[in-house]
């Protein structure tokens, strides 16, 4: 896996040059967001933990992509079930069910809930809720690309880890309005009109850059974001 320094406490590991995870060192050791495709990378990201100089702490779902969570049972059951925590949220646990359950809820916008949904073995630990302090990341709920979708704010430097609600390939675009020549994210997008208002409301945090699931990290502050709204908006 390739890997790229972000911040004074942030890496960027990329698997097959477009599926991103990050390593966020924190007082304990690490917090990895999202576990990349698939099992065959596991060994790979607690090596470089190590290499790094710390043991990986807990293990924060942003959602229940199969690009997302690919290698979650393979990294609780390397790294023991007892020492690690899976942190995700209530909605997103029948869509990690294995088979999922991809029913809608009630007050939830229409669409059909799309993309790899693989269902992990292993039962997360920790359900957050909007807006709660998780170790050093505020949790965000950015739903659109699929229901349940959190995105996480490390607030020592304005890094928000977003998962799939923003796509960083060639520019920050809302997902479901990602580029022609990156088209990945749209296809598996639940409602695009919910993913723009995840992003609208992105504008009240104070961020600095932009790590997303797929793409480099993309360092503009509100800029950006603004101009993804109003290419979303158009
Ligand atoms: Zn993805």
């Amino acid at each position: 896996m390739k890997t790229t320094q972000i911040t004074e406490n942030g890496w960027q590991l990329t698997q097959l040059g477009f599926v991103n995870c990050y390593l966020v060192r924190e007082s304990d050791g690490f917090s990895l967001i999202d576990t990349a495709l698939s099992s065959g990378g596991a060994k790979d990201i607690i090596e470089i933990a190590r290499g790094l100089g710390g043991t990986i702490r807990r293990i924060m779902l942003t959602h229940a992509h199969g690009d997302h969570v690919g290698g979650v049972d393979a990294l609780v059951s390397a790294l023991g079930a007892g020492n690690v925590e899976l942190i995700s949220n209530a909605r997103s646990l029948p869509l990690l069910q294995k088979p999922p359950v991809k029913a809608l809820q009630s007050g939830e916008a229409a669409g059909k809930i799309r993309g790899s949904l693989p269902g992990i073995k292993s039962k997360p630990t920790k359900l957050v809720r909007e807006g709660e302090l998780c170790g050093v990341f505020r949790c965000i709920e950015t739903p659109g690309h699929i229901p349940g979708h959190l995105s996480f704010l490390d607030e020592r430097d304005g890094t928000l880890y977003a998962g799939d609600a923003l796509v960083g390939f060639g520019d920050l675009t809302v997902s479901g309005y990602a580029p022609w020549y990156f088209p990945l994210p749209n296809f598996a997008t639940w409602n695009k009109v919910v993913a723009l208002k995840s992003a609208e409301k992105l504008i009240s945090f104070p961020i600095q850059r932009f790590a997303c699931g797929h793409g480099p990290v993309i360092e503009s502050g509100h800029a950006k974001l603004r101009a993804s709204l109003s290419k979303a908006n158009r």
